[in-house]
């Protein structure tokens, strides 16, 4: 009997607003604990909540950006539950009338494209950060975090594998990057993911009981996560076990590799929602929602068709510089300078991409900016100096601020091709391997590659090698 697995997930994403979602607390990352906050985010008796504008705008945007219907009145609500990182005691999130709702992604996998259908997304406000000491026996509570904006974007249960939910996941960050609505640092948690996982028999149309798996926040430990619940579940159903698969809510332990039981799933009407008091209903005029389109920058989709077309740049290349925005902003400002695609191209994917993956940066954080790599590049389009000699450049302008063509004076990497100084040396090479000579005239023209090999050598890699291969089928067809 075979079964398939059935995930849905449930993406929060953390806003890329200056203040929180009802104050006027900064949202910055990694400031001393409990430095952003004030009596609203902390929940002091007497205070009052105020709508952040860029909130709404930002998940409409979002909205926009997943093909969703924007209910243009929407409301928030109170759910209600204690935990101690969450100091009112209730979240103000949204219940029956979300900002958005029936979206749709479209996804590559194996057999195709894919749907998956967005089932709704709507505003929150995160909670604060709970500190286990590790050697002390208490919990330290950082409230920085309480109150910045957050949407959920919920997906219907489409996805039928687990390479399909981490694609999805994928998919949905790059457009969260690109329309510019979070920064999606997943290292800072300001996107991660809860995912629903039930299995059945393949042929059957209903959905079995589900588990939850909590708090997820890098693609690895979705992949590890689903893994492992995916493993349990089809045990359980392979050996009739499967009454003991139980709506509940697992965590992902990821120091021990495996889903521990948290909670078992509470049901909405737990958590006692009802309509926030103190905020009052929103009102999404046509002018947000205009406003959210004509705003809205190139999403990846459409980024990935235009490159192709465009610079005539491979199916794969594309999929590695789309997935990350900084470097694919670095290749069109190479390009802005002027420089040619392929070059760009090959150049950015082989010694820059090496270099960022080496030093764990961005290619924004890149010292070497694309007009400087622009003026290198140039050198080799202009054949002023040859490929062997621009890695050399490349790997010097890492380590000083001096500019490529002082570089290349100073080390003697001026390419040769000058016809004069490199005749003699084809020449000499012809003379000093008859036996390779005779080869080629006998029609293995494939060991051309070796005399070519053997000139820039001679001319320690600084000779034209378009120059030379053409001179050498010259002299060779000649004898
Ligand atoms: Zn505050």
């Amino acid at each position: 009997m075979s079964y398939e697995t059935i995930i849905g997930l449930e993406v929060h994403s953390e806003l890329k607003t200056k203040t929180k979602i009802f104050c006027n607390c900064s949202t910055k990352f990694g400031e001393e604990p409990n430095a952003n906050t004030c009596p609203i985010c902390l929940g002091l008796p007497g205070t009052l909540p105020v709508m952040n504008e860029e909130v709404v705008n930002l998940a409409v945007k979002a909205g926009k950006a997943v093909g969703c219907r924007i209910n243009q009145l929407n409301k928030m609500d109170r759910k209600n539950y204690f935990y101690p990182d969450l100091p009112k005691a209730y979240q103000i999130s949204q219940f029956d009338l979300p900002i958005c709702e029936e979206g749709l992604i479209k996804i590559e996998t194996e057999d195709g494209i894919r749907d998956v259908r967005i089932n709704r997304i709507h505003m929150e406000e995160d909670a604060g950060k709970l500190v286990h000491m590790e050697y002390e026996p208490y919990t330290l509570i950082d409230y920085n975090r309480v109150g910045v904006p957050l949407i959920e974007i919920v997906t219907e249960p489409d996805m039928r594998s687990i390479e399909e939910a981490i694609t999805f996941f994928k998919t949905l960050k790059d457009i969260l990057e690109y329309a510019g609505i979070s920064d999606c640092k997943m290292e800072q948690g300001s996107i991660r993911c809860d995912a629903n996982i039930s299995m059945r028999k393949v042929g059957d149309d209903k959905l079995n009981t589900r588990v939850e798996l909590k708090n997820i926040n890098s693609f690895k430990e979705l992949q590890k996560a689903l893994e492992k619940e995916q493993k349990r579940q089809l045990e359980l159903y392979t050996y009739g076990e499967e009454h003991k698969i139980v709506q509940e809510t697992r965590r992902w332990d990821s120091g021990k590799g495996k889903t521990i039981p948290m909670r078992s799933k509470e049901e909405a009407h737990d958590y006692r929602y009802f309509p926030e008091p103190d905020v009052i209903p929103i009102i999404v005029s046509d002018e947000i929602i205009a406003n959210a389109e004509a705003t809205m920058p190139e999403l990846p989709e459409i980024k990935k068709a235009r490159l192709m077309s465009e610079y005539g740049i491979s199916k794969k290349e594309v999929e590695v510089l789309v997935a990350d925005k900084p470097l694919v902003d670095y290749f069109e400002e190479l390009i802005a300078c002027g420089c040619e695609s392929k070059l760009a191209c090959n150049w950015i994917l082989g010694d820059v991409l090496r270099v960022l993956k080496e030093e764990k940066i961005t290619a924004n954080e890149f010292a070497i900016t694309p007009a400087k790599l622009f003026k290198l590049l140039a050198l080799v389009s202009e054949s002023k100096i040859s490929t062997t000699a621009a890695k050399t450049v490349f790997e010097e302008m890492l380590k000083s601020w001096k500019e490529p063509e002082e570089i290349v004076k100073e080390k003697g990497l001026s390419q040769i091709s000058s016809l004069d100084t490199i005749d003699p040396i084809i020449e000499e090479v012809i003379k000093n391997n008859p036996s390779v000579v005779e080869q080629y005239k006998e029609g293995k023209t494939q060991v051309q590659g070796f005399l070519v090999g053997q000139i820039m050598k001679a001319t320690k890699g600084k000779a034209n090698p378009k120059m030379v291969a053409e001179l050498l089928v010259e002299k060779l067809n000649s004898i």
